[in-house]
């Protein structure tokens, strides 16, 4: 099984909440509508992009077009009042995001590049350069600002660095669309070969330990601050940290 960051990413919060997850199944998968939203604001961002590749620009209504479909294509949301919220949302969103888009000169390289290692496996937002730097950019929706702190030391983007092969001059960036506001921010950041040394060391940790497990052997609980938001507390499956 290739792992991805999403599972790695978990195996640090708690490797019990791994376990339950990917080895046992304990959690059917569930669309919800932050995810939904989360989604299709990338597929206009990549639309948008992929346009802007052939030297075309998408509208910001188009664009919103784009998203409220997504929306409606993935069935999450089924009433009229909770699409025209998202949809104005979209709309402060997108607007943010053109403002950026437009004041700087992109040349997009790759979208939502597939990159499989022996055992990884990662999509990568986009790769473009952005006023001649070379970037690796993830799109996030949140519902607040990301401070600069996050953008230096997330190993998110660490891990698409590592999976860009380490390629010189190349700087990490989140670009960060903040739920029913126009404000945008790109927040760029760098690796270093260190940064992707010590993570790629801490992955093949990882690795090593799943594949010793047997099929009943569990790993260690790590109670802390993730049981507030982890499934398997909420659905009865890990008695988690009772003292929230
Ligand atoms: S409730 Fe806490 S200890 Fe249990 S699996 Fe979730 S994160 Fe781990």
């Amino acid at each position: 099984m290739a792992l991805s960051w999403s599972q790695f990413n978990m195996w640090r919060d708690c490797p019990y909440k791994w376990y339950g997850f990917y080895r046992l199944k304990l959690v059917p998968r569930v669309k919800n509508i932050h995810f939904s939203v989360g989604s299709a604001t990338h597929d206009a961002i990549q639309k948008a992009l992929s346009a802007w590749q052939y030297k075309s620009r998408l509208t910001v209504a188009e664009m919103v077009g784009v998203f409220s479909k997504y929306l409606q294509d993935d069935g999450v949301v089924s009433d009229p009042d909770t699409l025209q919220y998202w949809t104005l949302s979209a709309q402060n969103m997108f607007q943010g995001w053109m403002g950026w888009a437009s004041t700087h000169e992109i040349e997009v390289e790759a979208l939502e590049k597939k990159v499989v290692t022996t055992n990884f496996l990662g999509y990568i937002d986009c790769i473009a350069r952005v006023d001649s730097q070379r970037y690796i950019i993830d799109w996030k929706t949140s519902s607040s600002a990301y401070d600069q702190k996050r953008a230096d030391t997330d190993d998110q983007v660490t891990v698409y660095r590592w999976l860009d092969g380490c390629t010189p001059d190349t700087k990490v960036a989140y670009g960060v669309l903040i739920k029913g506001t126009s404000r945008f921010q790109f927040l760029e950041s760098e690796r270093t070969d260190e940064d992707v040394s010590k993570l790629t060391s801490e992955i093949r940790g990882m690795e090593d330990t799943i594949t010793t497990y047997g099929v009943d052997d569990m790993p260690e609980k790590q109670p802390g601050s993730p049981c507030k938001w982890c499934e398997l507390y909420s659905m009865g499956h890990c008695e988690g940290e009772d003292d929230f």
